[in-house]
């Protein structure tokens, strides 16, 4: 079997942790398998990096920060390399560039548009154990990029696709997909199996362990794709197509999401075109708009809350200012204090009253919903962050899940 394994932080998070990849990669190889494996940064390294930045700079430049961030991958990839080297086997590391990922120029959360696999598969004809740095690629212009925060999972998937693996590993923390974060709900029960569209619906909505794009791109590659975890010999849970899951529950799992914040527009000009001309600039700027809220007009002028990750607070702001000078918005406000519960089952399709039961589940814990977005598969709300690990275990509970 040709297999990509990726290896996240916590994974390759100390040294002794890296002679552990290390042997495991030299187990499959034994087994007969050609290994491409992908890794992150050591735990913690990028986060450091960043920090390292905003000492200087609260807004670096963001193809700087490409520059910076990089650096982590690149240093597990080298270290285990060489690892893997000193137990006898021939191996070589390779940067986003070498494997020949081609990104974008959206520094910071560059999108693949294409892999070259050249490089790697002549590795892989010479038998060697390819170790790639993982999060990264090189745009036209020749620049380093990354793939947005836990890229890593996005770089095996588009590396699994591209070379033809037949399954793609990610090796993580926990030993698989639970129905919620096990770090909140100790109750949480492991999935052997879940549907790609829940995967992503839970990705996208704040379960970290998977990147969303990786999902996305899995599904549309359709790439076997299990987590796992690289501390024991646990399976982990498969990733796949709807069809090869026979019992399907009305809700999969629940997610949260604490990135979130809320920008609250008011007194906003309330005329044809408005939306699409603040929405429309908020995009060009790369900022991410979750639930919109627009409110009754009074004297033509109207309220509109959304949301955005965190990290898009600043760019957003730029933009609203824009059209506080034109006098098109009167006043804006932002809180951070805000998270998303999510439940999510591709059962919902056929049922009704899910959506019901997760408001009264919030309103038995007292706890306010400020917003709601639902789709076919998921119901989200937007209450305050306070309550976020309370509102995870009660809706666990009421759907019981821990069942
Ligand atoms: P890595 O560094 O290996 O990429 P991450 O920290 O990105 O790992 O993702 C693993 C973490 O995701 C787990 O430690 C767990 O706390 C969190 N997580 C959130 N939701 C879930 C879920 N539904 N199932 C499993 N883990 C989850
Ligand atoms: N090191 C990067 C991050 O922390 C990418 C990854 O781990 O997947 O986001
Ligand atoms: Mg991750």
């Amino acid at each position: 079997m040709l297999i990509v394994q990726k290896f996240g932080g916590t994974s390759v998070g100390d040294l002794e942790r890296i002679q552990n990849v290390a042997n495991r990669v030299v187990e499959s190889k034994k087994a007969g398998n050609d290994v491409v494996v992908v890794v992150s940064a050591m735990s913690g390294e990028t986060n450091k990096l960043v920090a390292y930045a905003e000492h200087f700079s609260s807004t670096p430049a963001r193809a700087e920060m490409d520059m910076l961030l990089s650096s982590g991958e690149r240093v597990t990839a080298s270290l285990l390399s060489i690892a893997l080297n000193e137990m006898g086997h021939s191996t070589v590391s390779m940067t986003g560039r070498k494997a020949g990922i081609l990104t974008d120029s959206h520094h910071t959360k560059a999108r693949i548009e294409e892999i070259n696999p050249e490089a790697m598969k002549s590795a892989i004809q010479e038998g060697k154990i390819i170790v790639v740095a993982g999060f990264q690629g090189v745009s036209m212009e020749g620049n380093v990029t990354t793939l947005g925060r836990g890229g890593s999972d996005l770089s095996a998937v588009a590396i699994a696709g591209a070379i033809d693996a037949d399954l793609c590993e990610i090796y993580t923390d926990v030993s698989g997909i639970y129905t919620t974060d096990p770090r909140i709900e100790p109750k949480a029960k492991k999935l052997d199996k879940i549907s790609y569209d829940e995967m992503l619906e839970l990705a996208s909505l704040g379960a970290k362990v998977l990147q969303n794009r990786s999902v996305e791109l899995a599904k549309k590659l359709n790439v076997n794709l299990v987590t796992r975890t690289s501390f024991s010999n646990e399976e982990g849970t498969l990733i796949t197509k709807e069809e090869n899951i026979m019992e399907k529950p009305l809700v999969s799992g629940i997610a949260l999401d604490k990135n979130q914040a809320r920008i609250s527009l008011m007194g906003v000009a309330d005329k044809p075109g408005i939306a699409s001309d603040i929405f429309g600039k908020l995009a060009t700027s790369d900022v991410n708009i979750d639930m919109i809220i627009q409110n009754k007009s009074h004297d033509d002028r109207t309220n509109i809350d959304f949301t955005v990750p965190i990290s898009d607070i600043a760019d957003a702001k730029k933009v609203v200012d824009t059209f506080m000078n034109n006098g098109d918005i009167e006043a804006d406000s932002y809180n951070e204090k805000i998270c998303k519960v999510s439940i999510v089952g591709v059962g919902m399709k056929s049922h009704t009253g899910v959506a019901a039961k997760a408001f009264a589940t919030m309103a038995n814990e007292n706890i306010n919903i400020n917003m709601i977005s639902t789709s076919e598969i998921k119901v989200s709300m937007v209450i305050s962050e306070k309550y976020a690990e309370l509102a995870v275990r009660s809706l666990h509970n009421a759907y019981e899940l821990d069942k």
